[in-house]
């Protein structure tokens, strides 16, 4: 009977995670309570997108964004690991985050 080879154990290669099931996680997260209840009080308080903020612009937040990710060992529910996005920014950092590259300052040839 053929069996399964046996997995060699490398300890220097980091375990990946299946990331099918790193966003089922996140979704459960996003979804809970807890998380709405801390990011509703956030947005009361911090009603308008930080990074528009930053470019002389007033937007309404309807993002709460973890400044370091959840992935990444960030706090879910602290409030000094949360900030205001408006949808644009949301996008553009989480789309670049999905793919795998860090946010760098100034987006060339964005400047809506
Ligand atoms: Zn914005």
């Amino acid at each position: 009977m053929p069996y399964k080879p046996k997995k060699i154990k490398r300890s220097w290669v980091n375990e990946r995670k299946p990331y099918g099931r790193r966003l089922a996680e996140n979704e459960k997260f996003y979804n809970s309570w807890s998380w709405r209840k801390v990011r509703k009080a956030f947005l009361q308080k911090n009603p308008t997108c930080i990074k528009c903020e930053a470019e002389n612009k007033v937007t309404t937040a309807k993002y709460v964004d973890h400044i370091q990710r959840i992935e990444d060992g960030g706090a879910k529910l602290s409030e000094e690991n949360l900030q205001s996005l408006c949808k644009f920014h949301h996008d553009s950092k989480s789309g670049k985050e999905a793919h795998g590259y860090k946010e760098k300052k100034g987006i060339p040839g964005k400047n809506t």
